[in-house]
């Protein structure tokens, strides 16, 4: 039995939720989820989620918690980690706004917003390395990667601009995965 940690400052807690024990018994294995808000739980888990929502707030509570130094702990022990949307951008070395703490445990740099007005919200049928079949992945005010570590792998991108990427133990996409009832990103970050 793994234990998987969803934060829950914010964000699609219950989907994602969803999503991993799907991607758990398509794998056979059996997990067990945790919503975290305070804490001493990330070093209890298995697997770690950060779902999105609005950076600037995700990245607020998550240092006044404490979270966020356990989140970086977590990674360097070289557990598996998914992060989406807002999460990503909490995860990455630069969100170049001062309102957003980043953790700075994934070698990328984003533009937050980067789809523009126009674009603000939607879906696309995406090809994903790794997968055998496109993914519906869903943009909601989705940022864009814009500059790549030597260690990090581009895994999809969206009119040549990187959104699902990974480096070791790090899976991060700036769409929403937990929206269709596809969990593949799901199990490839944390099964696969
Ligand atoms: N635009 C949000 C931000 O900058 C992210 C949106 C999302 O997580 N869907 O934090």
């Amino acid at each position: 039995m793994q234990t998987a940690g969803v934060i829950a400052v914010q964000g699609d807690v219950a989907e994602h939720a969803a999503a991993i024990r799907r991607a758990a018994a398509d794998h056979s294995e059996s997990c067990e989820v945790e919503t975290i808000r305070t804490a001493g739980t990330v070093p209890e888990c298995d697997l770690l989620l950060v779902p999105g929502g609005e950076s600037t707030t995700i990245s607020r509570l998550l240092e006044r918690e404490g979270i966020g130094e356990e989140i970086v702990e977590f990674v360097a022990d070289g557990k598996p980690m998914l992060a989406t949307c807002a999460g990503l951008i909490v995860a990455s070395r630069d969100a170049k706004d001062d309102r957003v703490r980043t953790l700075d445990v994934l070698d990328v740099s984003v533009d937050r917003n980067a789809f523009g007005r126009q674009k603000d919200s939607f879906e696309a049928a995406l090809d994903v390395e790794g997968l055998d079949a496109p993914f519906p992945a869903v943009f909601i005010r989705a940022p864009t990667i814009d500059e790549v570590g030597s260690g990090v792998d581009v895994l999809a991108t969206v009119e040549g601009r990187p959104v699902a990427v990974r480096q070791d133990n790090v899976f991060a996409t700036s769409f929403h995965p937990e929206l269709t009832e596809d969990s593949r990103v799901h199990e490839l970050a944390f099964f696969g």
